[in-house]
């Protein structure tokens, strides 16, 4: 529950004196009204009971002569007098403990039943059915504090843009298709039957339209949809901290977002990080396997190429050879180690080679099935540039470059991986994406972000001749191994983006029929422009020490997409569906 008093906040209402869990023993005296809910009642006898009063700053203890009879979750009013506990029956536990309130009078507000599970953060409920009747849920402390940890993190946010210039503008839910790449939910119009609008997976269009227009720094905490399978850090609806900015640079734009992280970090946890570190892609990739690296693991993927160039052991035969040292990891059984072996295969890589470190510093021994084919200065090598000492597993992966690194990558986070909301945080910047992924099986392009996405000017040149070479100005930030968010530079200029389309293989009509009102509103004068935006509930959850972000969204949905507490998603009406047009076929199978 909130912890401090906010000195600027009148408690005081028509109905009440204050909040329960703000009494001290400075208001040892006071005559008091509370409101709340009943936590706990317990009979001292006939002639005593006790009610454990609960709002959402905390419980105090009532305390009334004679009996009283309420249950809990009833609502009441409290009225009595604020006094001394004796000595010996001081509460430490609970901020209120000094004090409790006498002689109360009990005046009931409103009945309830027998709650479905205790309010109560020791007693954990099966989700479906906290998620059922969230309301009551929602009561426990710990639900009050992550969503008031949300209300801080979007209020820094808000205050961090604002104070950078930038404009909030509201952008519309019912829209048309968006560049995301996500499936989207349609929505049917009953006035233009058969057709169909859709939920934008981001403002990413509205915003740029918004560039055009001369708002010059727009920001919005937008709700973005997108129909994918839900995970951990994914729901179907989810905010961003949505901005857009005119006559900047990727720069420019890094400096705002990262303005508004760390004072929303600050004010979440108390504590400003550091400025935030910024790594390339290729970089990433290299050391970490991942375009998301966790900074909090120690070890890096290390190269070997070049020490091992003409070794003996042929199945390290490949264009690259990476190796990644696993503290502790000497001790794995032979069991644990053949099933690293099996998921490196499930990766992709062609096998995967350990080696266990033994023996004392200056005299160190491997362990491994490939030990006897190495030479002296390929084991010398292997324990000098991983760092490895007794105790540790090396994992070596031979392949091509990027192959190799994403394998290791992956082990690396599985076998040292930690929750991600576990401290410290270690945010970075990732940038110059490529601009597109790989070849799809036409032989074409695929890109990695939206096809507004700006090159690398360094790399345009090459658009045509070497595509996959072409970085982007594309950059996301991460924390703890969790993509926040994602964003880019645009491109505003009609002859680039003709170019980038036609390497996309997007024709001119295709183009003209999903992104025409964009392109005809550059045709009037686009400013160049960049922006970003980035999940508001995956970095309250990480604040909040949640490893899923359900944990801070007042009413999310479950795994399979349901919602338990209203039923969505229902069949409608028939009325509601011949209005719309629609009939329904049955499911497949
Ligand atoms: N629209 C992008 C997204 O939602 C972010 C951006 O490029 O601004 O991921």
């Amino acid at each position: 529950m909130t912890d401090a008093r906010d000195a600027d906040v009148v408690e005081e209402t028509s109905m009440r004196t204050g909040l329960c869990g703000h009494l001290r023993a400075g208001d040892d005296g006071r005559r008091v009204r509370l409101c709340g809910w009943v936590a706990r009642r317990r009979e001292h006898g006939e002639h005593l009971a006790f009610v454990d009063l609960r709002d959402y700053t905390g419980i105090v203890q009532c305390v009334v002569d004679g009996s009283v009879d309420v249950r809990s979750e009833y609502v009441v009013a409290v009225t009595g007098t604020v006094r001394m506990r004796p000595a010996d029956k001081r509460n430490e536990k609970l901020p209120t403990g000094d004090v409790e309130v006498g002689e109360c009078e009990v005046e009931i507000l409103s009945v309830a039943e027998p709650p479905p599970f205790a309010v109560d953060d020791r007693v954990d409920a099966d989700e479906p059915v906290r998620l059922k009747n969230r309301y009551v849920d929602l009561r426990r402390p710990r639900m009050q504090a992550n969503l008031r940890l949300r209300a801080r993190v979007n209020s820094a946010i808000r205050a961090a843009m604002e104070r950078q210039g930038f404009c909030e503008v509201e952008t519309p839910l019912l829209w048309s298709p968006t560049p995301e790449g996500a499936r989207e939910f349609a929505v049917p119009s009953r006035l233009h039957r058969g057709s169909f609008y859709v939920l934008p997976q981001s403002p990413q269009l509205a915003k740029q339209l918004l560039m055009v227009s001369g708002i010059d720094r727009y920001y919005q905490i937008a709700h973005c949809m997108r129909d994918e399978d839900l995970r951990a850090d994914r729901q179907f609806e989810f905010i961003q901290l949505d901005m857009e900015a005119s006559f900047v640079t990727q720069a420019d734009v890094i400096g705002f977002v990262s303005s508004a992280v760390l004072d929303a970090a600050e004010a979440a946890t108390g504590e400003r990080p550091p400025p935030i570190e910024s790594m390339t892609w290729a970089q990433a990739l290299d050391r970490y396997g991942t375009d998301k690296p966790d900074l909090r693991l120690a070890t890096e993927l290390v190269d070997l190429t070049e020490a091992f160039a003409g070794t003996e052991v042929r199945a390290f035969a490949a264009p690259c050879l990476k190796a990644l040292r696993v503290p502790g990891g000497g001790s794995l059984t032979r069991s644990r180690l053949d099933a690293l072996v099996d998921r490196a295969k499930g990766l992709g890589a062609k096998g995967l080679a350990w080696f266990a470190v033994e023996g004392e510093p200056g005299a160190l021994t491997l362990t491994s099935p490939l030990d006897r084919f190495l030479r002296d200065d390929e084991r010398t090598a292997l324990l000098a540039r991983t760092g490895a000492s007794a105790g540790d597993l090396v994992l070596v992966v031979a392949d091509e470059h990027r192959r190799a690194c994403t394998v290791l990558g992956t082990l690396r986070t599985e076998t040292l991986g930690r929750p991600v909301s576990e401290g410290p945080y270690r945010y970075v910047w990732v940038v110059d994406f490529p601009l597109f992924e790989g070849l799809d099986e036409a032989g074409r392009p695929v890109p990695a972000h939206h096809p507004f996405t700006m090159p690398h000017p360094e790399d345009l040149a090459r658009l045509e001749t070497d595509p996959l070479s072409v970085r982007s100005q594309a950059y996301d930030l991460v924390l703890n191994g969790w993509e926040l968010g994602s964003g880019s530079v645009r491109i505003h200029r009609v002859d680039v983006q003709r170019r980038v389309f036609e390497a996309l293989g997007i024709a001119d009509d295709e183009a003209e029929a999903r992104f025409g009102f964009l392109l005809g509103a550059f045709r009037h004068g686009a400013p160049p422009h960049a922006g970003f935006a980035f999940g508001i509930d995956r970095l309250v959850a990480i604040f909040a020490g949640e490893d899923n972000i359900r944990e801070v969204i007042a009413f999310p949905k479950t795994q399979s997409g349901a919602d338990p507490l209203t039923g969505a998603p229902k069949p409608l009406a028939p009325g509601t569906l011949a209005d719309l047009g629609i009939r329904v076929l049955p499911s497949p199978g």
